[in-house]
């Protein structure tokens, strides 16, 4: 798939790693070669919120000086990654798609992003999404919509639409995501690029924005399995600062690619494969499975009972943890304040109805009601014993097959404006939303394209901190079919 002639910014991660290594282009070649893409394509593709091209080609020659010196940090030195705009780098901005951040600057550097800097990685872009990641469009950024590379009238998915599109228009060679309900895998599988939300806990979240604390996790987007592998193993494990992030070692990733084992029991949920499941869609996955047939995998159907109920809980129990979290911005801790207001009470209110966007007033508003006295027990308690259900639902499954199969999203990248009604936007996370219920770690990788030249992803689903193993399953499909490689015309 790679030639001589491919652009430095379409580079694999692993191949700029190997280029950079042999001396054979340098980090500020690399780097300058990003920054021209981003400014040769932003003005139709709109997937940054902003960028600093100063502080990145100052990264870059750092890490061409350690390299010239022999102090390599491995593959990530020099390399250009970009991060969706809710994860913060100290003093630059950390808007979270939101009026409501829009001068805010970040006094400190998230975990991820502290790790990516210890691996030398080259931090350039901070990509749109929805509104304090609520969304699978983008369209909610209260700044501007992103395109989608592989058709300018159409969304990218969400929420981090712009680390997709970013990645998959050669603006950055990985970028980081997070997921809560989809928000990496969704976007993944619409831009054509791979897309692994880990194990809850597995990466820390201190320095993201909190969305929905039980769901939200960091995740990376590469155009290889191996990519999104190398990024997994700078930014996993233990971190002091959140409470919730899991003491289970990092095991080497690469390692488990290069390995001949692959897991061989693979299971497709009946009910991932209904209604609603675009016809085009459908073939491209059952491609992949052929694909797994053919290198010996028993495939069998499974059944997750509890699947119908996914969405309803999500959407209680999303709302009810954004409606806690969001309360922190008041106009006074956090955040745009109102003009001269009369009081306390239209200091907090005009400061909120003015800062926030409609989706996420809407889901502040439903997440309240959910949480309050009288309607606690019918809504969140059930809901939090449904999330118990589903969560058995997979573990079951899992005493049976390694891993499971299935579409990412149900249809291909939307047009803008096409998705007015909300219910029919949070539809386009039905397959998604498990994992994060239960807590799994899952991936999306690119397995084809519609007629119409729009990218489809299939998904991987595997046991809490079965990374190793579901890395080492998708690699087997992508290093053959390397769809991630292919570029859009832009
Ligand atoms: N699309 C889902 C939502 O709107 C998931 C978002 C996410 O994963 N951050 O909540």
């Amino acid at each position: 798939m790679t030639t001589s002639t491919t652009p430095l910014y379409y580079l694999s991660l692993a191949e700029a790693a190997a280029a950079l290594s042999s001396g054979r282009i340098s980090s500020a070649e690399l780097t300058d070669a990003v920054i021209a893409r981003a400014e040769a394509v932003e003005p139709q593709l709109h997937a940054l919120l902003s960028a600093d091209p100063a502080a990145a080609r100052a990264q870059a020659q750092a890490s061409d000086a350690r390299r010239a010196a022999g102090k390599s940090l491995g593959p990530l030195d020099g390399i250009p990654i970009g991060l969706k705009d809710v994860i913060a780098v100290r003093d630059q901005p950390l808007t979270a798609g939101s009026r409501m951040l829009a001068n805010f600057i970040s006094p400190y550097d998230a975990t991820v992003t502290r790790r990516l800097r210890e691996a030398g990685a080259v931090l350039y872009g901070r990509h749109n999404c929805d509104e304090f990641a609520m969304g699978s469009s983008t369209e909610n950024s209260a700044f501007h919509p992103t395109g989608n590379p592989w058709d300018l009238e159409r969304v990218p998915g969400g929420s981090s639409g712009g680390s997709a599109a970013a990645l998959a228009a050669g603006e950055a060679l990985a970028t980081l995501g997070s997921d809560t309900g989809g928000s990496i895998r969704q976007p993944a599988a619409l831009c054509g690029v791979v897309g692994l939300k880990p194990t809850y806990g597995r990466v820390s979240r201190y320095g993201l924005v909190a969305y929905a604390s039980s769901l939200d996790q960091i995740g990376p987007f590469g155009r290889t399995v191996e990519d999104v592998a190398l990024v997994l193993q700078a930014i996993a494990g233990h971190d002091e600062r959140d409470s919730t992030s899991l003491r289970a070692k990092t095991e080497d990733f690469g390692a488990e690619l290069r390995g001949p084992a692959i897991p061989r029991r693979l299971g497709l949920p009946r009910e991932y494969f209904g209604e609603g499941l675009d016809p085009e869609v459908a073939a491209a996955v059952e491609q992949a499975v052929s694909y797994y047939r053919g290198l010996g995998c028993e495939v069998r159907p499974v059944s997750l009972p509890h699947t119908p109920y996914c969405l309803d809980t999500y959407y209680v129990l999303a709302t009810a943890e954004a409606s806690s979290n969001l309360s922190r911005y008041d106009g006074i801790r956090y955040g745009h304040r109102c003009a001269e207001p009369r009081d306390l009470n239209d200091l907090y209110s005009r400061s909120r109805a003015e800062g926030f966007g409609a989706e996420v007033k809407r889901r502040i508003i439903l997440g309240t009601y959910v949480l309050s006295s009288g309607y606690y027990d019918a809504y969140y308690l059930r809901a939090q014993k449904v999330r118990t259900l589903v969560r058995r639902d997979f573990l079951q499954a899992f005493a049976d097959v390694d891993a499971l199969l299935t579409p990412t999203s149900p249809i291909p990248a939307f047009r803008r404006g096409e998705k007015a009604d909300p219910l029919a936007m949070y539809l386009c996370d039905i397959y998604t939303i498990g994992a994060n219920l239960a807590g799994l770690p899952a991936m999306s990788v690119p397995c084809g394209f519609t007629r119409a030249g729009l990218p489809v992803g299939f998904q991987l689903l595997g046991q809490p901190l079965g990374e190793a193993q579901l890395l080492a399953l998708g690699h087997a499909y992508d290093r053959e079919h390397q769809w991630g490689r292919r570029h859009p015309n832009l």
